[in-house]
């Protein structure tokens, strides 16, 4: 709105500092992209290159956001596709898009002028499920693409790919995309901690007025095992009902009705699709 036109313009890149929680997560992967960064000094020590980073964990933890805010980190353009994308009627048509993408962050990266583009494969189990002797060729063929590309990936300098996938569904994924030399670094991105959710919720609050003496932290304590997403749910869910009592600010009651909300449309959720 007007009101905001002195504030600065929100960038359209992410930066580690906005991912909340996931301390330990965005550690592993900041040290995979130093190793990714300094291969010519990992090749003299004769440490076998870092291929892909595999995100694990359960939906809305911020596995896409840490995987933007590698491409920031790295300096890189950023590319992303889910792995369903890659799902056609028609043979060969997945195996073509797998060609297309890393042809694009080839691309993307020239025209940023960019030394390297970050690959990102959200649902990478989609593509990547176990093979059973032939009964899914499509997948077969789609996967087989991927793997060659991997297999090719960085023997030319430049641009440099960095490929990122994520999954919640580790123990689906094809060994051949577990391998050396493939998927090689797992970094777990797990549910948010009291901690973490409480500096998630402070992320998602910055742009809302909030009461004085709001209690954030009794939030975050009631919102046990709430996802990244869910309390930016949370926070948004709240506004709503603020709004709606024409208040001014966001109030206490206004956040439990909010975590109510959430907690029931989980189970609502759930109850709908099994
Ligand atoms: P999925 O596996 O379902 O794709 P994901 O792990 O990739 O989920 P994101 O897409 O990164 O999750 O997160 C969805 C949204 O939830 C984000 O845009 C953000 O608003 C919020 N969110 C999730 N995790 C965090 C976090 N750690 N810090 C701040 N916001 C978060």
């Amino acid at each position: 709105g007007s009101k905001n036109h002195d504030k600065p313009k929100k960038p359209s890149y992410m930066t580690f500092d906005e991912i909340g929680g996931q301390d330990r997560a965005k550690q592993e992967l900041r040290e995979a992209l130093d190793f990714l960064i300094k291969r010519e000094e990992m090749q003299k020590l004769g440490i076998r290159p870092l291929k892909g980073i595999l995100l694990t964990g359960p939906p809305g933890t911020g596995k896409t956001l840490l995987a933007k805010a590698a491409a920031h980190y790295t300096d890189s353009a950023f590319v992303s596709a889910s792995g369903s994308e890659f799902v056609e009627m028609y043979v060969g048509v997945g195996a073509s898009r797998v060609r297309e993408l890393f042809k694009e962050a080839r691309t993307r990266a020239a025209k940023e002028n960019k030394d390297s583009a970050v690959i990102f494969i959200d649902e990478i189990d989609v593509i990547g499920g176990k093979r059973d002797g032939g009964q899914h060729r499509e997948y077969d063929q789609t996967l087989n693409q991927l793997l060659t590309e991997m297999d090719g990936m960085n023997t030319t300098d430049s641009p440099r790919i960095f490929l990122m996938a994520a999954t919640n569904r580790k123990e689906m994924l094809d060994s051949a995309l577990l391998r050396p030399g493939r998927f090689d670094r797992h970094i777990a991105v797990d549910l948010p901690d009291k901690k973490g959710r409480l500096h998630i919720l402070k992320l998602h609050a910055k742009n809302k007025p909030l009461d004085e003496g709001i209690d954030l932290e009794k939030v975050a304590e009631e919102s046990f095992q709430f996802s990244g997403a869910q309390l930016e749910s949370v926070m948004n869910e709240a506004a709503i009902y603020a709004l709606r009592d024409e208040a001014s600010a966001i109030g206490q009651r206004h956040l439990d009705m909010a975590i109510d909300k959430v907690m029931m449309g989980e189970k609502t959720d759930r109850e709908t699709t099994k």
